[in-house]
């Protein structure tokens, strides 16, 4: 047997519980792993709050990412002892997840870890920061470079936002770090942002078109925050938008994209093909700092999830959080 937190439904909503399974309890696959390490990121927070309707199958072992050690095999890319990491595909929503020692899925939904990435440094990455190298990629493929001028990241001192900024530092750009935690200017600047600013500046009225300052920007707010970044960005800048930290609404005016000619790119990284998902695991493995990838992770056990989801859904955690299994 070994240890699962497993979601079930009640009348009265959802119940959780830490519970020993066993390999035939797993859904059909053909890649059994030993997981790891997990993480705890926003999406995770709202499944295993309830606070959102993440879970679509019941009784179900939540966690939408996990990295660990190949142990069965029925596919050709995989043998045992393999180290492989899981982002995405409907685990953790419908499939069984992460929180768990041992997990089975189909063999084209894993990814061969990277030489240089620890298990427990993909899951510092997770989701969060696979997504945030998906926004790099697509701010890159509409030409925004480092010489194009600011880039802005929303949600700074969350997940994506961490992760976006250390990647985009890296890379040579001028990265402005927008948050609604400005006591974390440190934390923000040990990332490599250059600036930090309050996130009130894209909570006002939204104007069709305000003063053209960002050259290209990350979001994870959505609604208010990404229509008054979409007025503020410069003739022919870019935002790749992939949350809804904010609201999943959207107040915006078409001013900025036929008068400015800005590009507003949508990022999924849950069902992102797999070459796409090859790309980005492999960019990371060049261009994120693991020293800094360390210092904005904390590791947290199994136990902890409950709490840790709490928190993320509240807005209270910084950076990346680590599961140790
Ligand atoms: P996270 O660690 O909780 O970060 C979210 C951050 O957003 C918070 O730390 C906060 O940053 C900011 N925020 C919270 N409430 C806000 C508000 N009302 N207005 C403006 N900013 C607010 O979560 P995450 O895991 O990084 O995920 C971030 C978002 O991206 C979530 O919406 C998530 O669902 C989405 N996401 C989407 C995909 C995809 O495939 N499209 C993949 C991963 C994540 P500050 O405290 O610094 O202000």
């Amino acid at each position: 047997t070994f240890r699962a937190i497993l979601i079930d439904k009640s009348e009265d909503g959802q119940t959780l519980s830490f519970t020993e399974l066993t390999e035939d309890q797993l859904m059909d696959g053909s890649v059994t792993v030993a997981v790891e390490h997990s993480t705890v990121n926003y999406k995770d927070g709202l499944a295993v709050t309830g606070k959102g309707p993440i879970i679509r199958k019941y009784p179900l072992v939540p966690g939408i990412d996990f990295a660990g050690t190949v142990t069965k095999s029925d596919h050709a890319d995989y043998r045992e002892g393999d180290r492989v990491v899981l982002n995405g595909w409907g685990v953790g929503e419908k499939h069984h997840g992460g929180y768990a020692e041992r997990a089975r899925v189909p063999g084209e939904w894993l990814v061969p870890l990277p030489d240089r990435i620890s298990t427990a440094q993909a899951m510092a990455i997770g989701t969060a920061g696979y997504t945030a190298m998906l926004c790099v990629m697509a701010l890159e493929e509409q030409g925004v470079s480092p010489a194009s001028g600011e880039v802005v990241v929303t949600g700074a001192a969350g997940g994506v936002g961490s992760v976006a900024i250390s990647i985009l530092a890296r890379l040579g750009y001028t990265v402005v770090a927008s948050t609604g935690r400005t006591e974390e200017e440190d934390y923000l600047k040990s990332l490599g942002a250059s600036s930090v600013i309050d996130r009130d500046e894209f909570s006002g009225p939204v104007k069709p078109l305000a003063k053209a300052r960002w050259a290209g920007a990350v979001d994870v707010a959505g609604s208010t925050t990404l229509a008054n970044l979409l007025s503020q960005m410069e003739y022919g800048g870019a935002v790749a938008a992939c949350g809804l930290a904010q609201g999943m609404d959207l107040p915006a005016s078409v001013a900025p994209f036929i008068l400015r000619g800005a590009r507003l790119i949508g990022v999924d990284s849950v069902y992102r093909p797999r070459p796409q998902r090859l790309e980005a695991w492999k960019r990371l493995e060049r261009d994120l700092d693991l020293d800094t990838l360390d210092s904005l992770s904390s590791h947290i056990a199994l136990e902890d999830v409950p709490d840790a989801a709490a928190d993320i859904v509240a807005g209270k955690v910084r950076g990346r959080i680590v599961v140790d299994l």
